[in-house]
């Protein structure tokens, strides 16, 4: 297994923006057809919540700040808070890094 994982951004050649969504132009600039990169999957937890299922289950949801700078969404670890400092596997699954 492969750690961390890989997040798929495109990245502005014109202003250097980056984003996880796939567009023909960049959002900042107006720059044509922004670069696909992969980027580790590393970076800063911002916020979580818990989400009970119809199953009784409880889920971990993140969100994260990559250290290339876009924000992501992701499951993770019941002990993850705001701030702890985070990486992802293959599995897409979101743990504390030192
Ligand atoms: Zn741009």
């Amino acid at each position: 297994m492969t750690w961390p994982a890989s997040t798929r951004v495109f990245r502005c050649d014109h202003c250097g923006a980056v984003e996880v969504v796939t567009r023909a132009f960049c959002v900042e600039c107006g720059g044509r057809d922004p670069i696909e990169h992969l980027v580790p999957s590393v970076g800063v937890c911002l916020a979580r919540t818990a989400v009970t299922g119809s199953d009784h289950t409880t889920s971990v949801l993140i969100l994260v700040q990559l250290d290339d700078g876009p924000v992501v969404m992701g499951r993770g670890c019941h002990g993850l808070v705001a701030g702890d400092r985070v990486g992802a596997d293959e599995t897409r699954w979101w743990s504390a890094v030192s």
